[in-house]
């Protein structure tokens, strides 16, 4: 387990490691960068570099730590990849039941093979589910695959956004997470787009959050990502579902949920 700098969680937990690129957001994967440096470092867990390895000796680590956490489940993979077996998923699952002090932020651009685990079988409730929506064409069907699932929290990381998202149906999802791509070879993100999806969540009362500007800034213009900072009219947007504050995560108070704002159902 990891301290994260990711402005949504606070550890990453990594049962698995690597991944295959599918879509257009996984152009410049920043766990294939970061897979590869931990390779040629000789870290351990990344000796095959970027392809898929399930880590079977993590898989008890949430259990053992009693202090209240949010992990980001495979911040570098795709738990939901073609090759991890339902058995292996199936050990996940039941870790996160049996650490319901923890809340786990399971995010997929998998999410047909996620809606397809989950049918006819309970979510834990300490379980958030997410999908990744980059653009219209992959993203978008995502959605419709994530509404599916009965997770008590279901969310959408908008990042890299890469396109309008137009018209978007917001049912059944709790937050939305925006945000720009970063690194030398980042894409650009326009204003308009981003505040076309604030207006749909507000309009659909969904918890909204802003991340990153990325690698482009406001005025469009190309730097560092911390210069280019995450305020977006001039206001840092840090809304997080209210359900997220409901009892089950009362435990939790005093720890990073307590700077943030809610908004949405
Ligand atoms: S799904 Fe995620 S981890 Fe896998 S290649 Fe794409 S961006 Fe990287």
């Amino acid at each position: 387990m990891t301290i994260s700098r990711i402005e949504w969680t606070e550890q990453t937990w990594n049962p698995t490691v690597g991944c295959t690129k599918l879509s257009p957001g996984c152009a410049h994967c920043y766990a294939e960068i970061m897979a590869r440096r931990l390779q040629a470092m000789g870290t351990k867990g990344y000796e095959n570099g970027f392809e898929f390895t399930l880590l079977p000796k993590r898989l008890n680590e949430p259990i053992l730590r009693k202090k209240p956490t949010i992990f980001f489940v495979n911040s570098m993979s795709d738990l939901f990849h073609e090759e991890v077996p339902v058995s292996y998923l199936d050990q996940i699952f039941d870790v996160i039941l049996r650490s319901p002090q923890h809340t786990f932020q399971i995010l997929t651009k998998r999410a047909t093979k996620m809606s397809e685990y989950f049918d006819g079988k309970m979510v834990p409730r300490n379980a958030w589910l997410g999908v990744t929506v980059e653009n219209r064409e992959h993203g978008l069907p995502r959605i419709e695959e994530l509404r599916k699932v009965g997770a008590s929290i279901r969310f959408l990381s908008v990042e890299p956004l890469l396109e309008s998202l137009g018209d978007i149906d917001l049912t059944g999802i709790h937050w939305v997470i925006v945000g720009g791509e970063s690194g030398p070879k980042s894409r650009p993100m326009k204003k308009e787009w981003i505040d076309q999806i604030r207006l749909q969540c507000d309009e659909q009362e969904v918890a909204f959050f802003f991340k990153q500007w990325g690698g482009w800034g406001a005025d469009g213009i190309k730097r560092a990502k911390k210069q280019n900072g995450r305020e977006l009219d001039g206001q840092v947007w840090n809304q997080v579902p209210l359900k997220a504050f409901g009892a089950q995560y009362q435990s939790t108070r005093g720890g990073m949920w307590q700077k943030y704002t809610t908004s949405g159902r």
